[in-house]
């Protein structure tokens, strides 16, 4: 079918132009005047206002315009909503995400349905009743298979007075958003991720599900042609120029009005944030949008959709989103990324995200703006759902060791290949032979000892958090695991670098420092853990053989 993609071709160029603009096409006020009597803001008077908004007295008057626009025409409410994710397997690789296939630091869950129930009840019990699913694209879980889980949802709010059941999947087919929706759907957000193909392509890996840029661009049609009247779009910010994503936004929105008379649902405002193992989330880059600038968007998007809802999210911290939101919007408070989090909590999921206060403290706050809460009902008791809260895991401690032992044993074996490589001519078969046997040491450490840092994550740590002294050392083990997931990749394309060139310096040094690096790490490792099994044993005679439990 024809959709945005369609239009979109011939309007890109437009917006290319338009984003790079540095002289106003109109005077701030004419397009404030009309924007605040109702008129619709067109990509040219928004870029014009992004142009306008170099210098910061008109950023000021554009926000305040924004604010006021709100104000008189959004209803005096803010929407709770809380992600619930349902899998963490994908066979994509975003570059940008910590769920991407490759990443061997990211956990992997599939929810079962009775697994679900129990973290939805006790959510439930907190008075969530907007609850968004969200999966990554997992080939294991279909969309009929989803739609179990719509209605499961569906079942457990109408049980319960009522809510609405928000989804953030892959994409699918029109026939598929026809069956989410009488499961009992309510609405669909999407993200584009970036409206510019070229990035699109980079930022998605060659024969990867998700590159294909026109059929995620018209997710939005399918999902409407489906019956799902309520979409939401956007762009994960950082990705490209943010003047560019931030205006084909509007456009497609306003596609949505001229085409189906529909205003946006929801609009995301997703930001770029660091995700664990992946190595391009975590530094700045010349898309990184700043706050000035992510501030700047907000009210241009308030003043394009002013009944639409900014979707406010916990990549941002609370007192920041606190200063932007306004009437009408969805914010979230509860934010857990890994599927099962909320019975777990506090675990890395997707991506990083801020501590939120408790609800009831964030709902006063609102009131005290004159602002409701919807979709949060009163707290109730859970006994059911509290004994769903899993026990703190065991862990053996005597297999820990053995695993230390393998892992040191390995490291010997990856240093005495460093050390053979280093006085090695570089002849073909020489760096065939090298690479062979680094690939088998790569491999282990990708997947065994990735494996163990991840156990020792859920199940060691815990218990050894004890005192004030151990929780900063504890934090800087989890750092030691991000950062050697992130040197693993590294390390592998290097290998490919050696492969061609045959120069082994920087694959030697990088090695060097991974190896000295791991050591340290296991030694300081062991030493709080026998600290605290000697303190363990000292108090009670009978224990010291398992953590946690
Ligand atoms: S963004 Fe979505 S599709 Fe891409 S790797 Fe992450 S979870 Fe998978």
């Amino acid at each position: 079918m024809a959709g945005f993609s369609e239009a979109f071709r011939t309007e890109r160029g437009r917006i290319d132009f338009l984003s790079d603009i540095r002289e106003p096409l109109r005077p701030v006020s004419v397009i404030l005047d009309e924007v605040e009597k109702g008129g619709t803001l067109g990509v040219e008077d928004a870029a014009s206002l992004f142009a306008w908004a170099r210098d910061p007295s008109h950023r000021a008057i554009i926000q305040v315009a924004a604010q006021r626009v709100r104000d008189r025409l959004a209803p005096k409410a803010v929407e709770f909503i809380i992600p619930v994710y349902l899998t963490s397997f994908c066979q994509n690789e975003c570059l940008y995400c910590g769920y991407r296939q490759s990443n061997p630091l990211a956990e992997r869950i599939r929810l079962s349905l009775e697994d679900f129930g129990k973290q939805l009840d006790l959510i439930l019990s907190w008075g969530h009743r907007q609850i968004e699913l969200v999966l990554s694209d997992d080939p294991d879980f279909s969309p009929a298979e989803l739609a179990r889980y719509v209605e499961a949802t569906r079942q457990k709010l109408d049980a319960l007075g009522g809510g609405v059941v928000a989804l953030c999947s892959p994409v699918y087919e029109r026939e598929d958003y026809a069956r989410l929706r009488a499961a009992g759907l309510d609405w669909v957000a999407e993200w584009q991720e970036t409206y510019h193909q070229p990035h699109f392509e980079r930022w998605h890996f060659p024969g990867s599900q998700k590159r294909q840029f026109e059929f995620r661009l018209d997710i939005w049609d399918r999902a409407i042609a489906a019956g799902i009247s309520k979409v939401a779009l956007g762009a994960l910010l950082g990705l490209y120029d943010w003047r560019y994503d931030a205006l084909a936004v509007i456009e497609h929105g306003n596609y949505l009005r001229r085409t189906y008379g529909l205003e946006p649902h929801a609009l995301g405002i997703p930001r770029l944030k660091p995700a664990r193992g992946v190595l391009a989330s975590q530094k700045p880059s010349r898309f990184t949008v700043s706050d000035e600038d992510f501030r700047l968007i907000v009210s241009v998007y308030h003043l394009a959709f002013p009944r639409s809802r900014l979707f406010f999210n916990t990549r941002e911290s609370y007192e920041f989103n606190l200063s932007l939101v306004a009437a009408g919007d969805l914010f979230t408070v509860d934010c857990e990324t890994l599927p099962g989090g909320y019975l777990r909590r506090n675990l890395p999921g997707q991506f990083s995200t801020h501590d939120y206060p408790p609800r009831r403290e964030v709902v006063n706050t609102f009131a005290q703006r004159g602002l409701s809460c919807q979709y949060l009902a009163e707290e109730t008791e859970s006994p059911r759902a509290e004994a769903a809260v899993p026990q703190a895991m065991a862990l053996d401690l005597k297999q820990w060791a053995e695993e230390h032992t393998v892992i040191r044993e390995r490291l010997n074996d990856w240093q005495a290949i460093l050390s053979w490589l280093a006085i090695q001519s570089g002849a073909p078969a020489e760096r065939q032979a090298a690479s062979a046997a680094l690939r088998v040491i790569l491999h282990f450490f990708k997947t065994f000892t990735i494996t163990h840092c991840r156990s020792e994550e859920t199940a060691l740590f815990p218990a050894l958090d004890q005192d004030a002294a151990s929780a900063p050392r504890l934090q800087g083990f989890r750092r030691d695991h991000e950062r050697l997931g992130i040197d693993l990749d590294r390390f592998d394309r290097q290998m490919s670098s050696y492969a061609l060139s045959g120069d082994p310096g920087v694959l030697l040094t990088l090695g060097d420092r991974i190896i000295r690096e791991l050591r340290e790490h296991l030694d300081a490792e062991e030493e709080l853990a026998r600290n605290w099994s000697s303190a363990r044993l000292a108090d009670s005679p009978q224990v010291g053989q398992s953590a946690g439990g």
